[in-house]
């Protein structure tokens, strides 16, 4: 898709004057019971509930439906299943490919609660999860066995990002008939397209750069024509559904994406490239910089980079990042990222590590860069970097 054709889709996909009854954005349809006139009526709604029939409300309304529709467009999908938070997709995505007695694989790289669903739900029900180097490539294929039913894959990995080979990985996947669940929030629907490089189900936490204000929890998984009917089958099992409200503020966020992703790309990019040659900063993992580990993979595979990203200072510890961030004026300390405003965090990857060794010599602190302008957010880390150094020392 060219950017252009990508901007149309941004602002008409998922529109049906059916649902929005010629305005441009559906009406907020709160609704648990639907009313039938007749008996006849009942039965044909009824019948399929996957069908879009105002059936109850549990099944969605056209409030939810025109955002699954136009996050499918978007991600070039069969389907699309919305749920109350990006973990909540992650989870279901994972619980639509696998059963007892299974063996998955799950990047080293991934989101910790993805980890913690592994370690304990998935265990607890007899599936066996190993984790790999985010960096294997099509050498995945020594860990498969004959009850590999999933890889996970995470591109690039949000807290230290290695971008993965995921057309290697699907190639491997296709010829022993495992499943790719990829969880592409990083990247958007907009910069990565990850069922097309061979992912079965790509998820979005649209908590990030879809809802785009930090006023929202929600989540996305849209899968190909393989995985559908499996995906929304779970999402119906599980009970999952999301307001009218949040899938309304969704569908705001998304047809902006566009515009907001382009300021969040050229801001941080100057920043990463501003921090590389700073004297306390040993590394700066960007995947658009090309010291960055599968820097030449995110060039072929993504149509651009976003707002987040690390960087490794050259000594100290964790606890002395105190002397940083406490007394930022723009970026403030705070879990999740993807709306206006830029965050720091400092996060030790070393205890969400097993298949990879992780070693630093001074911390690792994730930055997600705004919309504010970036002469006031450069100067703002260049204080916090000179107290980090007037108060630690190598
Ligand atoms: C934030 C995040 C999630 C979880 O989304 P929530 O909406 O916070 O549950 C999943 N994966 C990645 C990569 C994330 O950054």
């Amino acid at each position: 898709m060219s950017d252009k054709q990508r901007d149309t889709k941004l602002v008409t996909a998922g529109r049906r004057k059916e649902w929005t009854h010629g305005i441009v954005n559906p009406p907020v349809y709160r609704a648990s019971t639907c009313l039938f006139d007749s008996y006849a009526e009942m039965r044909e709604r009824v019948k399929d509930p996957s069908a879009r029939h105002l059936f109850y409300g549990r099944k969605g309304t056209p409030t939810q439906w025109a955002l699954e529709d136009a996050i499918t467009e978007l991600e070039n999908g069969e389907g699309t299943m919305l749920f109350p938070s990006g973990v909540a997709a992650v989870n279901a995505a994972i619980l639509a490919c696998v059963k007892t007695g299974d063996h998955i694989l799950i990047t080293d790289s991934a989101y910790d609660p993805t980890r913690s669903f592994a370690n304990g739900f998935l265990k607890k029900m007899g599936i066996t999860t190993e984790y790999y180097d985010p960096t294997i490539g099509a050498n995945i294929e020594s860990l498969i066995k004959d009850n590999t039913a999933m890889i996970l894959v995470e591109s690039p990995g949000s807290l230290t990002f290695e971008v993965q080979d995921l057309p290697a990985i699907s190639a491997v996947a296709k010829r022993h008939n495992i499943l790719i669940v990829s969880d592409s929030t990083w990247g958007t629907p907009l910069y990565f397209p990850a069922l097309e490089l061979g992912a079965d189900i790509s998820v979005h936490a649209c908590t990030k750069y879809i809802g785009g204000h930090s006023d929202i929890m929600l989540g996305s998984a849209t899968a190909n024509h393989r995985m559908f009917k499996r995906l929304r089958q779970t999402a119906y099992s599980l009970g999952q559904t999301v307001s009218a409200d949040d899938a309304a503020l969704g569908l705001r966020g998304l047809r902006t994406l566009g515009v907001r992703l382009k300021q969040h790309e050229e801001n941080a990019l100057l920043i990463a490239k501003w921090l590389q040659d700073h004297p306390l900063i040993h590394e700066v993992r960007h995947p658009a910089l090309e010291t960055s580990p599968g820097h030449d993979i995110w060039s072929r595979d993504f149509t651009g980079s976003t707002g987040l990203f690390s960087i490794i200072l050259k000594y100290g510890d964790y606890p002395d990042t105190a002397h940083l961030v406490d007394e930022m004026k723009y970026f403030k300390m705070g879990f999740s990222w993807g709306g206006y405003e830029s965050l720091i965090l400092p996060s030790d990857p070393e205890s969400a590590r097993s298949a990879s060794k992780w070693s630093s010599p001074g911390p690792l602190l994730r930055l997600h860069i705004g919309l504010e302008d970036t002469d006031d957010l450069m100067k703002d880390l260049e204080a916090g970097l000179q107290r980090y150094s007037d108060a630690v020392k190598p």
